[in-house]
């Protein structure tokens, strides 16, 4: 989730845009504009672009007001969470570390539709006491705001109340499996199945739709579907690859090796090593002085003619610029960090002292021999 535009932080929370909004963004302000020119082309070009523009921008203000919902529920509840990013169709939460109780996770979900509903009713509340009938178009741009955004919160609020991870309907789901089973692991994969179940629907009613002749609207549904089918498969690799590495830590799988260059080593000789030794992380300085890290990826970023005039120094990402993590870190969440850090690897310390570093082909090894291990498991048990 690195494509994201920074907005403002709330209560310790950074409010972010993923840059597909802004595609979303011109959608809705153009397609509103087109409505409001069919239905009240009286008010001339300049009142009807405010308006399109005005209600788009709260629309966003809406999509704020759900994540940030989820995000206080979690905060509330002790789980910690430092950044929403508004994703397309609706936004995500970051949370990091999972729910530790079904309760937790169910109310974590179910307060982003309660918030989008309770706003769509609210402001379409608002237009009845400002003279809006209940039907038909309204006959102010103000009013017109009103309904339209009180429509579409309540739109929000239902569609993300369907069953399927990774919508929060899903959440709602894994938490009531969760509490009738026992087990998340296991709530997690139902839930992410039934979210595939319920994408696969969607896929299905879209195409039918398009070719009963409904038009470019069939093809949205369809689309739609098919963001969830990846988001629904993702979790499910999730949470197999959580099932996998149960129980491992950074420090069952790091390395304790790991070389040390020096600062002023010329980066074509360096380069040399690099080859000769076949490894992939080197410190730069001593364990007591870090000065930064070098890896293939980061003498890639230079050209090779000028390696002959720079050194390691000059290559190396500085040491205020790196992720370190603690040996008791699990598995799972090194992965996951690399994902999101865009590295291979993360250095590991201990009281401030280098101790290591893990590597994706680490945990990807292990992981590896898990599953084979785990099929093995399953012939054992069926013979
Ligand atoms: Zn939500």
């Amino acid at each position: 989730m690195k494509s994201q535009i920074r907005l403002a932080t709330v209560f310790g929370v950074e409010l972010g845009l993923h840059y597909s909004w802004l595609i979303i963004a011109l959608l809705i302000t153009f397609s509103l504009a087109a409505q409001f020119h069919a239905t009240n082309a009286a008010w001339g070009e300049g009142v009807i672009w405010t308006s399109a523009i005005v209600t788009g921008v709260l629309f966003f203000a809406g999509l704020f007001a759900h994540e940030l919902s989820h995000a206080l529920v979690a905060k509330a509840r002790g789980v910690p969470i430092h950044k929403i990013t508004l994703f397309l169709l609706g936004g995500m939460a970051q949370i990091e570390g999972e729910p530790s109780n079904p309760s937790t996770e169910f109310w974590m979900g179910i307060v982003g539709p309660i918030t989008s509903g309770v706003l769509g009713l609210l402001l379409l509340g608002v237009a009845r006491a400002f003279g809006w009938q209940g039907s038909g178009a309204p006959a102010t741009p103000g009013l017109a705001i009103l309904v339209w955004l009180g429509y579409i919160n309540l739109l929000l609020g239902a569609f993300n109340m369907i069953p399927g991870f990774p919508l929060d309907g899903g959440r709602v789901l894994r938490a009531i499996l969760w509490w009738i089973t026992g087990s998340a692991r296991r709530s997690t994969l139902i839930a992410a199945r039934t979210g595939q179940v319920v994408a696969v629907l969607f896929i299905g009613y879209g195409v039918f739709r398009f070719f009963a002749g409904s038009g470019i609207g069939a093809l949205w549904t369809a689309f739609i579907g098919w963001f969830l089918l990846q988001a629904a498969g993702a979790t499910y690799l999730q949470s197999q690859l959580g099932t996998l590495l149960a129980g491992q830590r950074v420090r069952d799988l790091m390395s304790t090796d790991s070389p040390f260059v020096s600062p002023d080593t010329p980066l074509d000789q360096f380069v040399h090593d690099l080859l000769r030794t076949g490894r992939r992380c080197f410190f730069v300085g001593s364990a007591d002085r870090l000065l930064g890290l070098i890896t293939p990826q980061d003498v890639r970023a230079i050209e090779s003619e000028k390696w002959t005039q720079m050194r390691v120094s000059d290559a190396m990402r500085p040491v205020n610029r790196i992720h370190f993590v603690s040996p008791d870190m699990p598995a799972l969440e090194a992965l996951e960090t690399m994902a999101r850090e865009d590295v291979n690897q993360l250095p590991v310390t201990i009281d401030g002292r280098v101790a290591g570093v893990v590597t994706r082909a680490h945990i990807l090894q292990s992981l590896q021999l898990r599953s084979e291990m785990a099929k093995y498991d399953a012939h054992g048990s069926a013979a």
